[in-house]
């Protein structure tokens, strides 16, 4: 069932530490809200952002990170959030399922700012679809109904561009955030600036509504899911270690079977 999911950026030879982590939880129940294992779960303690400016995030099928994905956590701390998982949906309004103008919207850019010399001064920048920047960013942000994620792996996230020709009707919003990801080497990113689909749903809302606090809020939800993660697979690598002591050694860490 589960797939590799990080080709990019990762050298084949060395293992996968999603897809070995994966396998400790190939048992466990998992939580109807976001999808994770029950022990990897915080939808309790998530208090939700009273977001004005709307987020749709577009899950590619075979994401399907559950582990560390971020897509379904970002719709249920968000209280104006819906994450679909699909290819393609025939326009803007199917995908949220209510009458909608794309023109509107802004979809994350899956580029740098590398491609505008504009973009590197700024930390959003919303441009055309031929990548001109747009003459009132300030106006036009404020005036944005909505925003569009796209989440999975580089690829994954370049399919669902293209197999949705209406995001061409939407505006492009270029992120620029000076701070790395908190995934730090747990993941490859689909998006250039490297954020997880959370992160960049809190960069891009803070500065749309003018609301630091989205950011810092959303921040707080991720940094929580990673530590719930790094320690519940350090806990559960350790009574594996001690399970297979007796019996097989070697067995445990290593998990040499993805890499040398
Ligand atoms: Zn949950």
């Amino acid at each position: 069932m589960r797939r590799p999911f990080h080709r990019r950026g990762r050298n084949a030879n060395q293992p996968n530490p999603a897809v070995e982590a994966a396998k400790l939880f190939a048992e466990d129940e998992t939580c109807p809200r976001c999808g994770k294992p029950l022990a990897l779960c915080i939808c309790d303690t998530v208090e939700k952002v009273d977001n004005e400016v709307e987020v749709l995030i577009l899950q590619h099928p075979q994401e399907q990170d559950k582990l560390l994905g971020t897509a379904r956590l970002a719709a249920v701390a968000l209280a104006k959030a819906t994450s679909r998982v699909g290819l393609s949906w025939p326009s803007l309004a199917k995908a949220l399922g209510r009458p909608a103008d794309p023109s509107r919207w802004a979809i994350l850019y899956l580029g740098g700012s590398e491609e505008n010399e504009g973009a590197k001064k700024r930390e959003v920048t919303l441009v055309g679809r031929k990548g001109e920047t747009i003459g009132d960013q300030g106006k036009t942000l404020a005036g944005l109904e909505g925003i569009i994620v796209l989440d999975g792996t580089w690829s994954q996230a370049k399919t669902l561009w293209w197999r949705n020709p209406w995001v061409l009707k939407a505006r492009r919003l270029i992120l620029n955030p000076a701070k790395p990801s908190l995934y730090g080497k747990l993941r490859n990113e689909p998006r250039k600036e490297g954020l997880s689909t959370i992160e960049s749903a809190g960069f891009a809302l803070a500065r749309i509504e003018g609301r630091p606090e989205i950011e810092a809020a959303l921040d707080d939800i991720f940094a929580r899911m990673l530590y719930r993660y790094r320690s519940e697979v350090a806990d559960r690598r350790k009574a594996a270690r001690a399970g297979d002591a007796g019996s097989e050694p070697d067995a445990g860490e290593t998990a040499a079977d993805e890499g040398e």
